[in-house]
């Protein structure tokens, strides 16, 4: 049985900045300070690639609060070439197509390790923010640094370019959703994938996408499902020692939250054919080109893809 919660960090600076409640960032912050976890991995923002670099952290003053990397990470990758640098115990942020393949790297070095898992529609790859850019009009040589999420809830997009000027593109009903819904950009591993909840990991996370909460909270909540023991345990002590504030939260509601992607990955099991189609068309370099070359055609698939994503849904047995 699977215990829900919805919560946030005790500590209103980590709150604010983070993408949800901030209890993942709090999560680190303890399991450090309890001296559970030696080693974390954060994330330094190269302006040279306009992309987040992983890198090994041993004390929680170096974590950086990044909110959601939108753009394709290689920490499986990361993680197996620098396993020789993960000092006694290990706690990372991951997605749900990487929880095991991290897990077993991990256990096949004897590292006790702690998995925070991230809910996930898709990843993009970093190709959306370029083409993000390019729509509206920013050169990616005048970038100083791109924040996702964060500062505040839903929040959105903020750029911060070289002379200063800030931009802010919100999270929801923008040029920024229909990019990220186009699924033009999302890796090839997304039209196949069937977890969204992020099961494998000790305690997973996700956003509060739930109306009563998009209407009204600002500051932002993190919805909580705790997957194994130690994660239970984790959480449990970490609200006993008021590092977090968790309210329980039915089941069937965390999942509504997520609703829309749970449907449409089934499609991609239901519909493996026509989806496997699907998916060469939109990274045919062909169809690449003539839909990226104007607003009005980008506007058109997207209008095309919702449409049919909604006609698969609802052909879902
Ligand atoms: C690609 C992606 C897709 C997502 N899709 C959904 C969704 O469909 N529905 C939903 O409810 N939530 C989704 N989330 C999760 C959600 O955006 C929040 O990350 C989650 O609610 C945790 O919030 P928090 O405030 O508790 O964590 P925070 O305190 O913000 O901590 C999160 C930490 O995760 C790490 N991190 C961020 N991005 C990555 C990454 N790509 N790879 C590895 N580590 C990372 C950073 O260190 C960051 O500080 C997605 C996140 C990502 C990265
Ligand atoms: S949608 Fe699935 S495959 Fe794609 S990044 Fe998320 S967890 Fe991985």
């Amino acid at each position: 049985m699977i215990d829900s919660y919805i919560g946030y960090s005790c500590n209103p600076d980590i709150r604010y900045k983070a993408t949800s409640g901030g209890i993942g960032t709090s999560i680190i912050k303890y399991l450090f300070d309890k001296g559970i976890i030696n080693t974390t991995i954060t994330f330094d923002y190269d302006k040279s690639t306009l992309q987040y670099v992983p890198r090994l952290i041993y004390k929680y003053e170096d974590y950086k609060i990044t909110g959601s990397i939108y753009h394709e990470v290689k920490l499986i990758n990361y993680i197996r070439d620098n396993i020789e640098h993960i000092k006694g115990g290990f706690a990372c942020f991951v997605l749900p197509c990487q929880a095991r393949a991290i897990r077993s790297i991990l256990n096949r070095h004897g590292i006790n390790c702690i998995l925070i898992g991230l809910t996930c529609s898709s990843q993009q790859d970093i190709e959306a923010t370029y083409y993000l850019l390019k729509r509206l009009n920013i050169n990616k040589k005048d970038v100083e640094y791109i924040q996702y999420r964060g500062n505040g809830w839903p929040s959105g997009i903020q750029i911060i370019l070289k002379d200063n000027t800030q931009k802010f593109i919100p999270n929801n009903n923008s040029i920024w959703t229909q990019i990220f819904h186009s699924r033009l950009f999302i890796q090839n591993r997304c039209f196949k994938c069937q977890d969204t909840l992020n099961v494998n990991s000790d305690i997973s996370l996700a956003d509060p996408w739930l109306k009563s909460y998009i209407e009204n909270e600002k500051t932002g909540l993190s919805l909580v499902s705790l997957n194994t023991e130690v994660g239970d345990k984790i959480l449990k002590d970490m609200r006993n020692h008021d590092y977090i504030i968790l309210n329980e939260i039915n089941q069937k509601e965390l999942t509504i939250s997520q609703l829309t992607t749970i449907k449409r990955k089934k499609t991609y099991r239901e519909k493996k054919n026509i989806i496997d189609y699907i998916n060469k068309l939109y990274i045919s370099d062909f169809y690449r080109k003539i839909i990226l070359s104007s607003p009005k055609l980008f506007n058109f698939h997207c209008k095309m893809n919702a449409k049919l994503e909604r006609l698969f849904i609802k052909s879902l047995h």
